[in-house]
Order: structure tokens, then C-alpha cells, then sequence
């Protein structure tokens, strides 16, 4: 490769504010046909907002709010944030809790007036063994509408659900139609649940996507669409992500993310805009022409 060609490339993208950490990166992305996108943050804003209070037990919704958004003060988590806002909005003080824990990739659990409450997804309920079984259509309804859905449960016993929703991002309908009008897969990767997953996908035209992904997992699936025979760019914003993106062929981080993201990655998008990784193609296809 001719260093000077290159670095007009890598100029070139800087100034449309897509970042190509060196000639590697930029002559990889000319052979990308996959591009894993984690959900959160990456297609969506990544700041949900509380969207649904559930009582489901002997509990007032207001208590369940209130229960909820003591567990999550402690949590640094953007679904623990929404929740925390929805409370000081309908003017509820989070409580004091004891043995705050977070459980990765599935919620928290604390004790709160000698109660032990948990607040997550399905699997954390299945763990404590906490039967979820008289609220699965409600939850189901919500998920349908694209919504995280987490269960509260105080004492051993369902008390509530908090639905939240992380509106997607302005710039990423268009960033899925350029990928897929380049001849490049797209798969959704999230943490999240089936239900919720498949609305997300389904509003962008994803056709292929893997929930209930843990943060340690996410890394093996990219693993195994290589496996596949595919040439993966993965992008994400989290520290969750970084794994993921350096197993990738080329790991995209977003501007807007965690800086762990952007070590890990070879190409950083500035301003979060997906539409950046259909530049870097462009751009890496129109400079690998020029050497060859
Ligand atoms: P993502 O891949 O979307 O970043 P995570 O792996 O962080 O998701 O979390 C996966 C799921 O675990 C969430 O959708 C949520 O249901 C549950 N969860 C994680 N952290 C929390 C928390 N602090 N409070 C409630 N639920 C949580
Ligand atoms: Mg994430």
C-alpha cells in the first residue's frame, strides 16, 4: 500500500468525522460484509427514558417506583438512571438499601426495610427462583412495543414491572438502507430480550439478530459469524463492547461512547452517526482503487 494514499484516506474521513486509527483498519473495511451493531447506545440513543409502572402484588405503583429507584441509585447502569429520573419526576425520595449488588447482564438486588428485592430481567427472576408466570402477557405487550421490561421483586414475590424505552437514534434508519444498498449484512447484538429485540429489529429491517446476549458473550458471537466465513465489523459504545470489538475484523466504536470502546476500536465514528461506517467502506474501497 502507498502510505500517501492512505493517509489522504484516513484525512479524508477525519474531516467527515469518521476516524481510521491506521492503513490496517482502513484496508480491512474494504472487505467487510458484516456489521454487528450492539442495540444500546449504538442503534439507540442510549438514554432510555420510564415509560411504564406496573403494581402487580400487594405493592402501590408509587411503592414500586419508589423500591426501584432506591435499588438503582447505587447503579450506574443507563436503564438505572431512567428509573432513578422517573422517580424524582412523580416527586418519589429514593430510600436507604443495604447489600446493594449488581448482577452483570441481569439487574441488581439489595435489601430495603428488611425485604430482599431484586430488580432485572427474566433470568434474574428464574435465578432467585421468583415465579413471573401471571404477568408474562403484560410483559409481553410492552416488549412489543420495543420496550426493556424489568421486574421488581420484593420478599420473594412479584411486586412490579418498569418498562423503559431508548428511542433509536435519528441518523440510523438511513445507516441500515446504505449498509444493506452496499451488500452488507447487518446483525443486531443486545442484551436484551427476545421480544424487545425482534420490535427493534423489525422497525429497522434487521433481519438477523442475538438476544439475551450477556456482556461476555458478545465477543463469541462475533466469533462465530467469522467462523461463518464472514468479514465482521463490530460496532458498539460500551465497556461491555470492547471485547467484541477487538475480536472483529475492524471494531467501530462510537464518538459518543466509553473511551475503553474507542482503544479497542479502528475506527471511531465522532458524532455516533452509523452512517459514518458506510463512509469508511466508501472511502477504503476508493483508496485501495487508487493503490491498486
Ligand atoms: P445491553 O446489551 O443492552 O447494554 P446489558 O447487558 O447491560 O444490556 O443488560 C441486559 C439486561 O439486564 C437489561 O436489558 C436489563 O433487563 C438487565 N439489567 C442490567 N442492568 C440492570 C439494572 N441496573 N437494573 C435493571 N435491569 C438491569
Ligand atoms: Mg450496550
Amino acid at each position: 500500500a502507498t502510505p500517501i494514499s492512505i493517509m489522504v484516506g484516513t484525512g479524508r474521513g477525519a474531516t467527515a468525522g469518521v476516524l481510521i486509527k491506521n492503513a490496517e483498519s482502513l484496508e480491512i473495511v474494504e472487505k467487510v460484509n458484516t456489521v454487528v451493531v450492539d442495540k444500546t447506545g449504538t442503534l439507540t440513543e442510549g438514554r432510555p427514558s420510564l415509560t411504564t409502572v406496573k403494581a402487580v402484588g400487594k405493592l402501590s405503583e408509587d411503592q414500586v417506583l419508589q423500591m426501584a429507584a432506591s435499588l438503582e441509585k447505587a447503579s450506574e447502569h443507563p436503564l438505572a438512571e431512567a428509573i432513578v429520573a422517573g422517580a424524582k419526576e412523580r416527586k418519589l425520595e429514593p430510600k436507604a438499601v443495604k447489600g446493594f449488588a449488581a448482577v452483570t447482564g441481569k439487574g441488581v438486588s439489595a435489601t430495603l426495610g428488611g425485604k430482599a428485592v431484586l430488580l432485572g430481567n427474566a433470568k434474574l427472576m428464574q435465578d432467585s427462583g421468583i415465579d413471573t408466570a401471571t404477568a408474562e402477557a403484560q410483559v409481553e405487550e410492552h416488549q412489543r412495543d420495543g420496550e426493556t421490561v424489568m421486574y421488581l421483586a420484593v420478599g420473594g414475590e412479584l411486586a412490579g414491572l418498569l418498562g423503559v424505552s431508548d428511542p433509536i437514534k435519528a441518523s440510523t434508519p438511513d445507516a441500515i438502507k446504505e449498509l444493506h444498498d452496499e451488500g452488507i449484512e447487518v446483525v443486531m447484538l443486545t442484551g436484551d430480550n427476545r421480544n424487545t429485540a425482534a420490535a427493534v429489529a423489525k422497525k429497522l429491517g434487521i433481519d438477523r439478530f442475538e438476544a439475551d446476549v450477556l456482556p461476555d458473550q458478545k465477543a463469541a458471537v462475533v466469533k462465530k459469524l467469522q467462523d461463518e466465513g464472514k468479514i465482521v465489523a463490530m460496532a458498539g459504545d460500551g465497556i461491555n463492547d470492547a471485547p467484541a470489538l477487538a475480536q472483529a475484523h475492524v471494531g467501530i466504536a462510537m464518538g459518543t461512547g466509553t473511551d475503553v470502546a474507542m482503544e479497542s476500536a479502528g475506527v471511531t465514528l465522532i458524532k455516533g452517526d452509523l452512517r459514518g461506517i458506510v463512509r469508511a467502506v466508501r472511502l477504503s474501497r476508493s483508496t485501495m482503487r487508487n493503490i491498486r
